[in-house]
């Protein structure tokens, strides 16, 4: 994301903060709950180029949003609970459901203690290729080739372009085109293929990431066996789902749930798309979701929790705990619902 896109962002959260307008807003536009999406959580680093410091938020900033909900009465609970007061229309008192996706170590090693010790219940969204260690967290191998080199040369559109990236503002212009240029191929594979190309070209070990970030099956087995925590699947190799053709992504879905079940004998009721955005996610996914049979499934579309969501199970918004805006009154404007309700132009469900 561009800075002057989080200024902008940061702004309207402040605005919203100051004025009071988040709890004025709040009885009208913040619904009965909400899903809240973390990544990594673990100490901050010091490094100047950090593209996706968007997804690590600290374990202080963690204690703090949990200390923060506690005190404010809202009630934690686990991804089953939510999907019966949705189911059975219960919602005499609002609720946080904590989700974490892609099963980073660092779940177990800084978020793990923090919720065991307040007795808060969590998910873990697992894409299978992460513990089976051939998972390709493309995004890092992007950030890997542009922080260890000055140039960076690529075929785009059949010409051989080269991008100078030998300061820090220079690589992070330079990360947010590739990124969304990325983001913006028509298949995954195509866009698979270039990252392939870019980490042979520039010798980063793209199976090194998983090893070194994400939890082994023993590593879940443990936290799965502890009852505050809940396993989603996430799917098998993290796609765009929208992006492929109809059988991949349902088998995609569904392969995943089966492996999981294999691996830590628990059968996942519950998904999240991965990347989760409109491009990655929409109406064709949603149904292949509800013919799978899963309980709930979220997206990353922002927005909190309606009483109308009990009719679009699969297409659950959440409110990302975004490594760029780690202060809590930004997460007491984002759970006032006032922002996303802006951002969405007041439209409570964003299912198309
Ligand atoms: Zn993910």
């Amino acid at each position: 994301m561009s800075s002057l896109k989080q200024t902008i962002i940061r702004g309207g959260l402040e605005g919203l903060y100051f004025s009071g307008a988040h709890v004025a807003l709040k009885p009208f536009v913040g619904g009965i709950g909400a899903i809240l999406t973390l990544h990594h959580v673990r100490p901050p680093r010091p490094d100047r180029f950090q593209p996706n410091r968007l997804l690590e938020v600290t374990p202080r900033f963690l204690t703090r949003v949990v200390n923060y909900l506690r005190r404010a009465r809202i009630d934690l609970v686990g991804l089953d609970e939510m999907h019966r007061r949705l189911t059975e229309r219960d919602f005499r008192r609002r609720f946080v459901c904590v989700t974490f996706d892609d099963g980073y170590r660092d779940t177990m090693q800084f978020a793990y203690p923090i919720l065991k010790a307040a007795g808060v219940p969590f998910a873990i969204y697992v894409p299978t290729s992460f513990p089976d260690r051939l998972g390709e967290l493309w995004w890092l191998v992007l950030e890997a080739v542009i922080a260890r080199n000055d140039s960076i040369g690529l075929e785009i559109a059949g010409r051989n372009r080269n991008f100078d990236c030998a300061t820090v503002a220079d690589k992070r212009a330079l990360f947010d085109e590739l990124y969304w240029w990325l983001r913006a191929r028509p298949t995954e594979a195509e866009m698979r293929g270039i990252i392939r190309n870019l980490a042979a070209c520039y010798h980063v070990d793209v199976a090194a990431f998983c090893e070194e970030l994400c939890m082994t099956w023993p590593e879940l087995a443990e936290l799965a066996a502890d009852p505050l925590v809940t396993i989603g699947a996430h799917t098998v190799s993290h796609p765009m789902l929208a992006k492929l053709a109809p059988e991949a992504a349902r088998s995609e879905m569904d392969l995943s749930r089966s492996i999981i079940e294999a691996a830590l004998s628990v059968r996942p009721q519950h998904l999240s798309y991965p990347i989760g955005d409109p491009t990655s996610a929409g109406p064709r996914e949603f149904a292949i979701a509800a013919e799978l049979g899963f309980k709930t499934a979220v997206t990353t579309r922002p927005g909190v929790l309606f009483r109308s969501h009990r009719r679009h199970l699969m297409a659950l918004p959440r409110i990302s705990l975004n490594g760029e805006y780690q202060k809590l009154r930004y997460v007491r404007v984002l759970l006032s619902g006032s922002a996303t309700a802006m951002w969405n132009g007041f439209r409570r469900v964003e299912a198309a």
